[in-house]
């Protein structure tokens, strides 16, 4: 028997079950589908974020970053606290617990929202059809008068690393190391080999990242780029650029690396190597030929701003489909379409997507970089404020970084605002709300900020824009009237 639904939303990692709880608050009959198996081998939501990326990722950079913190600064700030050492498998477990909650808190939050879920593969036929073969084997037969595909990502596999158990793993392997690898290679440094780089190289791990274009994080505001490369630096990350991995051997438990750069090729030997080189849309599977849905030419699932793809009655949100990679992104996709299908007429705005680094210090951004905006031949003025003049950052023994927001030459409208240092995935939520409100680099100035906060320098970097910034020496910079 085919059993009918308003709504069939495939995939429950963020875009899918905000798109399913928001369709069900709004009085529609809804059933989401996940195939997801965690490693307690048991059916878990909240996809690729909730159980191996977004909050494992976190849990493991917040403990290293106390140990560092407790090991190598503490001592300043008179706390004596001698022999610290970290436990990795109660590290790794905690963040299993943590994992757990909040797979298990979504799953409650779908039931108490009154959505079906059902534990298997779901296959999309033509008119909105659906065929869900469960983990038992069994069959279901489903007709969604809407289908929201929501299957996310992958991590991309290049030939010369093949991955290896516990030797030459992706970021889900390096989530789960159970000691601290004495040398640890990291392919690419993006995102994942920042970040997971980070949690090892805190821990000890002589940490080395191959990455293949000459530039650091192209997708970052130069200047910021080059600050977080040289903090990550002093850490002891040794990022190289320009290099390319030709090959991969694994022998006696170790990988050798062979690499090509500037001077000629090369090879490195591990005890571990994460690759991280980008990731990829899922449809395997998803899509039978009559379905009418379209892939455009790098296999993301084709969709227009609205979202909705080239089959009628048929959405797509998330990592499969275009646009960057991020928890947050889908999930207000996920809302959109949702109340779409309700009657309502929201947008995403995808000029104000944060982006954030979890290093530390951290890096976040929204809006165009200045490289963008000479690209573009905006004329624009910055403004910067040095975490270094921050009273709170001072307090807090943590002043590295920056922030700069940047505004239009003319309109003095905010185009952009980078910050590195303590703290900043937290102040970035300020520059996306004065760029969401289309607000003036003097709105934000002329904003009143709590005092002693981090925020502040969001705060005086505005008012440096027009040259009022208060804790900025009476320099010929800041004398503008
Ligand atoms: P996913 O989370 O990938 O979920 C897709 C779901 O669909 C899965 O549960 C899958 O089982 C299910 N599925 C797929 N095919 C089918 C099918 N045919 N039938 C049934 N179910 C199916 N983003 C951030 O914004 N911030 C971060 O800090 C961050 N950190 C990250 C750290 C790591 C290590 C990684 C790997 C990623 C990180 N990301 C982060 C990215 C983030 O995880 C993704 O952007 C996000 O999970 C995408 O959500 P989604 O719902 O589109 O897809
Ligand atoms: P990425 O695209 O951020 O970085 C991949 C890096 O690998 C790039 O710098 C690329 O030039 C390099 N690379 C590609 N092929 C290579 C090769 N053969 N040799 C050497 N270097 C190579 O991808 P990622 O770090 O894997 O992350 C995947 C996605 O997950 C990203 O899109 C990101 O948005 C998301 N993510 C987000 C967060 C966050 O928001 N904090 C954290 C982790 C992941």
């Amino acid at each position: 028997m085919t059993e009918k639904y308003d709504v069939i939303v495939i995939g429950a990692g963020p875009a899918g079950y905000h798109a399913a709880i928001r369709a069900a608050q709004l009085g529609l009959k809804v059933v989401c589908i996940d195939k997801w198996i965690n490693k307690q081998g048991e059916p878990a939501y909240g996809g690729t974020c909730l159980n191996v990326g977004c909050i494992p990722s976190k849990a493991l950079l917040e403990t290293t970053h106390k140990f560092v913190e407790a090991s190598t600064e503490f001592e300043v700030l008179g706390i004596q606290a001698k022999g610290i050492t970290i436990d990795v498998p109660t590290m790794i477990a905690r963040k299993d617990k943590v994992v757990q909650n909040l797979t298990k808190g979504v799953a409650g939050l779908l039931k108490s929202n009154g959505v079906t879920m059902l534990d298997g593969a779901a296959k999309l036929n033509a008119a909105r059809m659906v065929e869900v073969t469960l983990h038992d084997g069994s069959t279901q037969s489903l007709e969604g008068d809407n289908v929201i595909i929501a299957t996310g990502s992958v991590p991309v596999a290049i030939p010369p690393c093949p991955l290896q158990e516990d030797l030459i793993v992706d970021s889900t392997g390096a989530l789960d190391f159970q000691k601290v690898p004495k040398r640890l290679g990291v392919i690419g440094a993006g995102v994942i080999g920042l970040e997971l780089g980070s949690v090892w190289n805190r821990l000890g791990s002589e940490v080395v990242v191959l990455e293949a274009l000459e530039e650091f994080l192209p997708m970052a505001d130069k200047q910021v780029a080059r600050e977080t490369g040289k903090l990550l630096k002093s850490q002891g990350m040794d990022i190289r650029l320009g290099t390319r991995v030709t090959g991969t051997e694994v022998k006696k438990n170790k990988v050798t690396v062979t690499y090509s750069n500037a001077d000629g090729e090369k090879q490195e030997t591990f005890d571990q190597l994460i690759v991280a080189v980008g990731r990829r849309p899922y449809t395997e599977n998803l899509l039978s030929a009559d379905s009418g849905v379209d892939l455009d030419e790098r296999g993301f699932v084709y969709v227009n701003d609205l979202c909705s793809t080239n089959a009628p009655g048929v959405y797509a949100v998330g990592d499969v489909v275009r646009g960057p990679m991020l928890a947050h992104k889908g999930m207000e996709e996920g809302v959109m379409v949702a109340e779409r299908i309700a009657g309502h007429k929201p947008l995403v705005n995808y000029d104000c997507v944060p982006s954030v680094i979890y290093t530390h210090p951290e890096v976040a951004w929204v809006g165009k970089t200045e490289q963008e905006l000479k690209a573009a031949g905006e004329s624009f003025k910055t403004g910067s404020f040095p975490m270094a003049a921050s009273g709170r950052a001072m307090a807090a023994n943590d002043t590295a970084g920056f922030i700069k927001v940047i505004a239009d030459e003319h309109t003095d409208r905010i185009l952009g605002i980078h910050m590195v240092g303590a703290h900043v995935s937290e102040i970035i939520a300020e520059a996306v709300i004065a760029m969401e409100f289309e607000s003036s680099a003097e709105d934000l100035g002329l904003t009143m900020f709590a005092h002693p906060t981090l925020s502040e320098s969001l705060h005086e970097a505005a008012l440096a824009v027009s040259g009022h910034a208060i804790h900025i020496a009476n320099s010929k910079r800041n004398r503008k009237k």
